[in-house]
């Protein structure tokens, strides 16, 4: 139901032009003119058919009394005449009658004073019977062609409505056989008989009539304006506030504003499809929030893969100005190194065993110039630029080998081997003895991560990264796990973890450019506590053997 304030606010807001203004100001002008015109017919034709009833009355009162005194006349009776009128006249309502002589003398009164009197000639009683056109009397009306029949006009006289009826009395041949023998036979009228009757109680019961009438009339014009109002608002003026208030409501933005109109016919059917309609707005809103939403985070997805490919870039140049510099230094210790281990021996060669603090000196010598030469190893190994031999590797048979290597060594001897081999495996393009070189590293990174004691699982399988197909090595182990603060830094060189003279922090950076050379990357998942896997992805090659393109080729998939 919508608030007495929202209808007035519309009110104020639309005044004139508004549908509801118009339909009521249409509807009611028609009720009121419609109704005025009814009730003024009514009020009208029953105070005509009053008067014509009136009239019909005095026409038979003047014949009757023309009759009555017919007899009286013809014997020349004036007195009985007389007398008779007088009679008459006191009938209530009745105000005159008159005989006037055709030379306009009143012959007999109801009020005898008025007998003798002489009327002017142009009074309009004379001008039924002589013409007069000097001086027409305009009042009555009477007409002159067959006056057989009383005649009556309305006419007001001291301040009272009269009605006036007049008949002629004809020389009839009674008259002038009559034994007085008092009227020629030439004449044609002998005189005129007139009665006045009073409309008094006529006009003051027609106007209370007419006062019942306007009254009833008022009444039912203004309870059919509330009615036919109270039906608009109901069924048209209502509905469309409700309609008015949703459309407000969806232009603020509340898709979820619904107009509650139940009715069968237009603003029903308007309110159905103005609901269906707000119901699509709200589906298409939150689909294009969707697609926004959607287009957001796929552009922050590709923001950080570009991030992610630019410190990728930043790395790789790092890793390989390390590179070149380290195989540099590498090449340069190399040779000085050499001899200083191949001096040593032999000058723990020449030390008698009886020396032994001068052999146990000569014996660190060798030991941390072996320690330089295993770095220096490592760096040539990181820095080397190309794989040295490119075969096909079968990679089971590569990880069966490695692990050949390392079983009987005692660092491997708590730790079980669980191996899930795909053997339908495609070879891939490569050095061999680089790729065991990788495994050797993880299978050694695992075993210290788990203090040489668990379990190292390990499998292969045949997946597709980008429609592409490569192969791919797990290796996992049920160590500690990686924290996350270290995970950024795993293939940066010289990161370790492990004790001073246990660690060279080249192993995984090693790693990483060997399967990096050979077009592949290496992708790291742990949770602390959790273990760590190690996933190397190696590309197969195609037909026409493309897979294995390095840093400088264009399918390298970053880790
Ligand atoms: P190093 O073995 O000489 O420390 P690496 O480059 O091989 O050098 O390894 C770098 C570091 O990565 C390690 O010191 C260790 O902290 C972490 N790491 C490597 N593999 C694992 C593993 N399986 N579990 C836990 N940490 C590991």
């Amino acid at each position: 139901m919508p608030k007495l304030s929202s209808l007035k606010e519309l009110i104020a807001r639309k005044s004139i032009h508004s549908l509801s203004f118009k339909l009521i100001v249409a509807i009611g002008g028609l009720i009121i003119v419609g109704s005025l015109t009814f009730w003024y017919s009514i009020i009208y034709t029953s105070e005509e058919d009053a008067l014509r009833t009136t009239a019909n009355h005095a026409k038979t009162y003047i014949n009757l009394i023309k009759k009555s005194t017919f007899q009286y006349m013809l014997a020349n009776n004036t007195d009985a005449v007389q007398k008779t009128f007088e009679s008459m006249a006191s009938e209530e309502g009745v105000m005159g009658i008159r005989v006037f002589d055709c030379n306009g003398a009143i012959a007999f009164s109801s009020d005898p004073r008025d007998v003798g009197k002489q009327i002017p000639g142009n009074s309009a009683i004379c001008k039924i019977c002589h013409e007069d056109p000097a001086s027409p009397a305009k009042s009555l009306k009477f007409s002159k062609s067959s006056f057989k029949q009383p005649q009556w006009v309305v006419q007001k006289k001291d301040d009272t409505y009269i009605l006036r009826s007049v008949i002629p009395i004809y020389n009839e041949p009674s008259c002038y056989t009559a034994s007085c023998h008092f009227h020629k036979e030439t004449k044609e009228k002998l005189g005129i008989l007139e009665t006045d009757y009073s409309l008094s109680d006529l006009y003051s019961m027609t106007k209370q009539q007419n006062i019942a009438i306007a009254s009833f009339g008022v009444i039912f014009t203004a309870l059919t304006s509330v009615i036919l109002c109270i039906i608009l608002w109901k069924i048209v003026i209502r509905p469309l506030i409700i309609l008015s208030e949703g459309m407000e409501s969806v232009s603020r933005g509340d898709l979820d504003h619904r107009v509650n109109i139940n009715t069968k016919d237009e603003l029903g059917m308007l309110a159905k499809t103005f609901n269906s309609m707000t119901k699509e707005l709200k589906t298409s809103r939150e689909r294009l929030e969707n697609w926004a939403k959607e287009l957001e985070e796929e552009v922050a997805k590709k923001t950080e893969e570009i991030k992610r490919g630019q410190e990728q870039y930043i790395h790789t140049e790092k890793l390989a100005s390390l590179g070149r510099m380290a195989a540099g230094v590498a090449h340069e210790l190399n040779s000085p190194l050499t001899g200083i281990v191949t001096f040593s021996h032999l000058l723990l060669d020449r030390i008698p065993p009886e020396n032994k603090m001068d052999r146990e000196d000569v014996e660190v010598i060798i030991e941390q110039a072996e320690r330089c030469s295993k770095i220096i190893k490592g760096l040539l190994g990181f820095s080397r630029a190309m794989p040295a031999e490119k075969n096909e590797i079968n990679i089971n048979k590569t990880l069966r080998h490695s692990i050949g290597m390392i079983k009987n060594q005692a660092k491997f001897h708590n730790i079980s081997m669980e191996m899930k081999l795909d053997e339908s495996l495609p070879v891939v393009n490569g050095d061999a003895s680089q790729i065991e070189q990788v495994f050797l590293n993880l299978f050694i990174n695992a075993a210290d991560a788990m203090n040489d004691k668990g379990e190292i699982r390990i499998k292969t399988s045949n997946i597709q990264i980008d429609n592409k197909p490569y192969v791919e090595i797990v290796i996992s182990d049920t160590g500690p796990g990686i924290p996350e603060a270290n995970m950024s830094r795993l293939f940066e060189p010289f990161f370790t973890t492990k004790p001073v003279g246990k660690g060279t922090g080249l192993g995984l950076a090693v790693s990483h450019g060997i399967i990096r050379k050979h077009g592949g990357h290496i992708v790291v998942q742990s949770r602390p506590g959790e273990g760590a896997s190690f996933l190397v992805r190696l590309p197969v090659p195609d037909s026409r053997g493309r897979g294995m393109e390095n840093e400088d080729g264009h399918n390298e998939k970053t880790d």
